[in-house]
């Protein structure tokens, strides 16, 4: 399946909910807060949801804030669905741990898009390697860092003022500013991950 190009704001628009998708954007000036009714759906069509319709959505919302694709988050699913202890736990867990949401969640970018577009470009390092994989797991005890090519970037600078200002870092994380590096202290607990989703639904929706 290709990836979602269209116009961002209308996923949230359609899964009732702030997603983030545009960073900055989001908090300023958001597209949902001025027109939160679904996109193309008549007010008479709408109905109270099922069962099924509500694990839907719940599914959807995750995978559009991950802006990921049915099949890798399915495999990302059965991975957290093999895994010893709670499933749900283990797949925001691991959804958290991404590469590209690290780097987002440290300040270096302010959505997840830019955040695995500084990754795939080449920019990030994890223990002093360049590593390239958005979706690369950090480990406790990783150091990740920016190329230091990067420290001018106005970019990267507006990210980080922004994450002063609006989205403090969370405690799992320790962030040098002059070395533009961080370091994850310890795996994050459920309610610091940045998903909020009943992850519970999801489950559900994949065992049926
Ligand atoms: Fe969603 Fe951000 Fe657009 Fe608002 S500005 S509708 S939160 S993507």
């Amino acid at each position: 399946m290709a990836r979602y190009t269209q116009a961002v704001c209308r996923l949230c628009r359609r899964e009732q909910t702030k997603l983030f998708l545009k960073g900055e954007k989001c908090y300023a000036k958001c597209t949902f807060d001025r027109r939160p009714t679904p996109p193309g759906m008549a007010k008479a069509q709408r109905g109270k949801p099922s069962e099924y319709q509500k694990r839907l959505r719940e599914k959807q919302k995750l995978r559009r804030m991950l802006n990921m694709t049915e099949q890798p988050f399915r495999r990302v699913m059965e991975r957290a669905a093999r895994s010893p202890g709670n499933s749900a736990a283990v797949l925001l867990r691991s959804l958290e741990l991404r590469l590209d949401n690290i780097v987002r969640r440290l300040g270096l970018a302010t959505s997840l898009a830019t955040a695995r577009q500084i990754v795939l470009h080449r920019h990030v390092r994890v223990n002093g390697r360049v590593v390239n994989v958005p979706s690369a797991e950090v480990k406790v005890g990783d150091v990740i860092s920016i190329d230091p090519r990067m420290k001018e970037n106005t970019g990267i600078k507006l990210a980080m003022e922004f994450t002063e200002k609006k989205t403090p870092r969370p405690a799992f994380l320790e962030f040098d500013v002059e070395k533009l590096s961080g370091k994850l202290l310890r795996e994050p607990a459920r309610d610091e991950s940045s998903f909020p989703v009943n992850d519970q639904l999801i489950i559900e929706y994949y065992s049926r």
